[in-house]
């Protein structure tokens, strides 16, 4: 997400202050939009003391065999992941998968569609770039990506400044790739009961990222929930990153209601952001049962009582 300047009034109201877990289980690396490659993610979750953590890169599981080998190092119990992008009524939702089989089934198929989607909608953007000025879009996106992986609005958007075009990028996402701007082009995404589909079918559990920051209000999450439910999915990430403890509580409510399971995560990408692995707002006690009792994360149980007992 693209942040702006917060302005005195955004700031309230408050968030809650960091607190440090050691589990983790929605995270980036170079597989996706992250900056540190999966070796380095396991790394300084390692560092941070993180004993249970899940890499869920956008739409690939390209970076987990490097991160498994590196877990293994480290000893660090690593969930293999995913974030998928689904839509919703018109809305583009993310539904994190934790897979503890690994790929395989569905999901196969299903992350192929994606990156098809994804190249589609670079191919869409690049063209559309070219017209107001950028040529040879794609190539240069690509050289700055550094990587085969597809591209996204992140390396429009440094390819952008790189070119001169804008001095940075937030003038790149506020000119050309932010919403309503020529280059925002809306990927096919599956619907989400399509996408929840693939997860539950290939012995995953599928998990509604940041239900929070979808902009959906109280009422409509709760359809969102509801509909998820009915296709399969079986829980929601209580927190992710910094929240409203009131919003957190009610959340909390929301998912007691549904009997979904509760889970956690920084949503971390890159360094120097205000994001550490294992860093997110305080988890509440709530009725809701925590993620590791769900009979396919089998891994999670022996996770350290201590903070894990405040869900
Ligand atoms: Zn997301
Ligand atoms: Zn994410």
């Amino acid at each position: 997400m693209l942040m702006s300047q917060p302005s005195a009034r955004s700031l309230s109201p408050v968030f809650d202050a960091d607190q440090r877990y050691p589990v983790d289980l929605h995270m980036h690396s170079t597989a996706s939009d992250g900056a540190l490659t999966p070796t380095e993610l396991v790394t300084l979750c390692a560092e941070r003391g993180l004993t249970h953590m899940s890499l869920t890169d956008h739409d690939t599981m390209d970076g987990i065999e490097e991160a498994a080998r590196a877990a293994e190092r480290v000893g660090i119990c690593l969930i293999p992941g995913c974030e998928l992008s689904t839509r919703w009524q018109g809305v583009s939702i993310h539904v994190v998968a934790l897979m503890p089989g690994g790929l395989q089934g569905a999901m196969v198929e299903g992350l192929l569609q994606q990156r098809e989607a994804r190249i589609q909608r670079a191919e869409v953007i690049a063209e559309r770039l070219e017209k107001v000025g950028l040529p040879n879009a794609l190539e240069k996106a690509r050289f700055h990506a550094g990587s085969d992986r597809p591209l996204g609005r992140p390396d429009f958007a440094r390819a952008l400044v790189e070119e001169g075009l804008v001095p940075d990028w937030a003038s790149a996402f506020k000119r050309y790739l932010g919403s309503g701007k020529k280059g925002d082009v809306k990927a096919h995404w599956p619907e989400i009961s399509e996408a929840v589909g693939w997860i539950v079918d290939s012995g995953g559990v599928a998990v509604i990222a940041h239900p929070l920051r979808h902009g959906l209000t109280r009422r409509k999450r709760g359809l969102l929930m509801d509909t998820f439910q009915a296709a399969g999915g079986q829980a929601v990430e209580l927190v992710s990153g910094q929240q409203n403890p009131d919003s957190t509580r009610d959340l909390a409510r929301q998912l007691v209601e549904r009997n979904l399971y509760a889970s956690m995560g920084s949503d971390f990408h890159f360094p120097g952001s205000h994001a550490a692995p294992g860093s997110m707002s305080l988890v509440p006690r709530t009725a809701a049962p925590p993620i590791w009792q769900h009979p396919r994360l089998v891994h999670l149980r022996d996770a350290p009582a201590g903070p894990l007992a405040s869900v």
